[in-house]
């Protein structure tokens, strides 16, 4: 009697107990690091015996009035990216914010509500959140930005006998080693789709403050630390020069995706001393 009664009004289970017993259904019935764990395989898909699998193959003929809805839709699917892209670029060139996918979801509501923009309301939102995310996902965050180095700067000249052979073997060596590093960098970012930025190797990027642009003396490689003369800001110097080589990258690299059709990539290879090819072929 006591036993049926239980089964009928079964409790839920709470605190730590559930805890355990969550872990165990999902197949973490341990803290252990999901690395350390070892994965279960999946069971293979077996077919059962006398399916038959068919291919349906569909063309879509809109009538006039749907070919005039999809028509409306890709065109503000055209206008929300244009738009969505300015913003991000400009708010980064003006106010070097960046501005996310969230961001321009909220920019996509108050553009429905503008009177001029009011036409965006007839188009499915979901699509033009669509084309927001794509331009997250083509613009956002994923731009490497290095300096196009020249040895003269980090080299210092070889010393005692030999020293002129010594300095062009040095030269040698880092030549390779950087084109090498520069291939490999290329080769990842057309890979993972992303852009490599070579800023030029005259850009000022320990001279130049990255708090108010104020290009100060030539500094010592000994001096790691220097006040700005402009603004008073007291920089580390490798911090420093990081910051405004990201800064002068994505510079580089606004100035030429902005000008890019929605359809199009940015390149793989955005360098400074060839920026004018890089927008030509844009
Ligand atoms: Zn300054």
């Amino acid at each position: 009697m006591g036993e049926s009664a239980e089964k009928a009004k079964p409790k839920a289970v709470k605190g730590a107990e559930a805890k355990r017993l969550k872990r165990e259904v999902l197949g973490i019935s341990d803290r252990r690091k999901h690395h350390t764990r070892k994965a279960t395989p999946l069971k293979a898909h077996t077919r059962e015996p006398n399916t038959q699998h068919r291919l349906y193959r569909f063309r879509f003929y809109p009538t006039e009035e749907q070919a005039e809805q999809l028509g409306r839709t890709f065109g503000a699917c055209r206008w929300v990216h244009n738009e969505g892209l300015a913003l991000r670029s400009n708010a980064w060139e003006q106010n070097h914010v960046n501005v996310g996918f969230a961001e321009t979801c909220r920019a996509l509501t108050g553009w429905k509500r503008a009177e001029e923009t009011a036409w965006l309301g007839e188009v499915s939102s979901t699509v033009l959140q669509q084309s927001l995310r794509h331009l997250d996902q083509a613009y956002g965050h994923q731009v490497l930005v290095v300096e196009d180095l020249s040895i003269v700067t980090l080299l210092r000249a070889a010393r005692g006998k030999g020293r002129r052979r010594k300095a062009k073997l040095n030269e040698a060596i880092f030549d390779a080693a950087w084109g090498e590093l520069l291939r490999q960098l290329r080769y990842k970012c057309e890979w993972y789709g992303r852009t490599l930025v070579i800023v030029d190797r005259f850009f000022p990027s320990t001279r130049r403050c990255s708090a108010c642009h104020a290009k100060g003396p030539k500094m010592d490689v000994s001096v790691r630390e220097r006040t700005c003369a402009e603004c008073g800001v007291v920089h580390d110097r490798d911090v420093n020069a990081a910051v405004n080589l990201r800064d002068e990258g994505m510079r580089l690299y606004w100035l030429v995706a902005a000008g890019l059709p929605p359809e199009k990539k940015a390149p793989t290879v955005i360098k400074a001393s060839e920026l004018e090819e890089c927008l030509l072929a844009a």
